[in-house]
């Protein structure tokens, strides 16, 4: 049995709390749905708690990492994005956090796959017209039309994880793909998919030569009939390659009019007023989003204008939110079972203690020699 250790959770994340409980924890679970307030994380961080789970809804920062000196020993993060934790403020408490890359990927991939062709054949808008009654007619051209994704471009910005198992659902599309990365680029996998998109062509699965290649951002714009957002969000001073607002007035008109967007990011990452009035005004042909620079997206929205509803499609934070994916207790499938592996690895001194070897542990630099 192990040693006794406490933990609150910001959020109920299902039978994995039980896990924790069975092994001796004492855990807490903020019981509401909505996130708590930052001062009763604090308070309850002050109390002594070994270990806290997260969301990206929480702010963890320096003010709870001093709430938490000489007791708080590591922050589990139920996402792979972790913008909302201070990464600088946790390699000075000297605090690891950990995530839950991977088991998200193919999920979330799949769901920026399915908005693109929900917002490209105009599904909502044509589901709209079953309901109020007003399909009158069959008709070749009216009351509207979408566009076909298959044999179409997409850029994919950001080639890591999700951008990649996105490119592969492409694939089946007979797409081709222009990849952005300015920090990784895969080449190996860039050969993989080429060979594939060589041999269907061969066999005949795919009519057209289909091809796949690294290009620079403003010819990924450029060149797209479908631009896909694949970056985590880092502000100015976090990276060298900044994904604050990089959609935004300037690179939204370097987009074909007859383009759509996709963000399944994180909403920063897209200048929302800028994409308003890029839909309003036509600059590009639409926009599916998953993510907002303020979530839930306010009333007071610009993309809540019904003169752009037909072209902006608007989701509630959802790519990861399918059952197995959120919820399975098996590390390698759902994100509360690895969230709750990564703090048992640090409470626990899993590795033989060493943090720079646990794979969940996202600030590894903080714990080298
Ligand atoms: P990842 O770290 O594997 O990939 C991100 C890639 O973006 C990296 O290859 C990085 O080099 C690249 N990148 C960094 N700066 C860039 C820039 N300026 N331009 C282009 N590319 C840049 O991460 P991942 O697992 O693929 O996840 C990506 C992000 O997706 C997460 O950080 C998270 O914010 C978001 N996400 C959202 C949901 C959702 O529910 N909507 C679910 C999962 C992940």
């Amino acid at each position: 049995m192990a040693m006794k250790h406490r933990v609150f959770a910001t959020c109920d994340i299902g039978e994995a709390i039980q896990l924790l409980r069975q092994r001796g924890y004492e855990v807490e679970v903020y019981p509401r749905p909505e996130a708590p307030p930052k001062s009763l994380i604090v308070e309850k961080v002050k109390s002594g708690v070994d270990g806290l789970i997260t969301t990206l809804r929480d702010a963890i920062d320096a003010e709870v990492f001093e709430a938490g000196k000489g007791t708080l020993k590591v922050a589990a993060q139920y996402a792979v994005g972790f913008d909302n934790i201070n990464r600088a403020d946790a390699n000075r408490y000297k605090v690891p956090f950990t995530n839950t890359a991977d088991v998200l990927t193919e999920a979330t991939a799949e769901f920026a796959f399915f908005m693109m062709g929900t917002l490209a054949r105009k599904m909502w808008a044509a589901e709209h017209l079953t309901r109020e009654l007003k399909w009158g007619y069959w008709h070749p051209y009216l009351p509207f039309l979408g566009d076909e994704v298959t044999g179409k471009t997409v850029a994919v910005i950001g080639t890591g994880r999700i951008g990649l198992a996105f490119i592969k659902k492409c694939v089946g599309f007979d797409m081709n793909v222009l990849c952005y990365d300015p920090a990784y680029e895969n080449h190996e996998f860039v050969k993989t998919i080429q060979e594939i998109n060589d041999l269907r062509h061969a066999r005949g699965l795919a009519k057209e030569k289909t091809w796949i290649k690294y290009v620079p951002f403003e010819e990924a714009l450029r060149e797209a009939d479908f631009v896909s957002v694949h970056v985590p969000l880092l502000r100015a001073g976090e990276s060298a390659t900044p994904t604050y607002h990089l959609f935004n007035e300037t690179t939204l008109r370097q987009m074909k009019p007859t383009a759509y967007l996709v963000n399944t990011s994180r909403g920063p990452v897209i200048d929302e007023a800028a994409l308003a009035r890029a839909l309003r005004e036509n600059w590009i042909a639409g926009a599916a989003l998953d993510v907002y620079e303020k979530e839930p997206l306010p009333v007071d929205s610009p993309l809540r204008d019904a003169a752009i509803a037909d072209r902006c499609r608007l989701m509630p934070h959802f790519a990861s939110a399918a059952r197995i994916t959120r919820l399975s207790t098996d590390p390698d499938k759902g994100m509360a079972g690895r969230c709750v592996q990564g703090l048992i690895d640090v409470l626990e001194g899993n590795y033989g203690g060493d943090v720079t070897k646990m794979p969940y542990v996202v600030n590894k630099e903080a714990f080298g020699k």
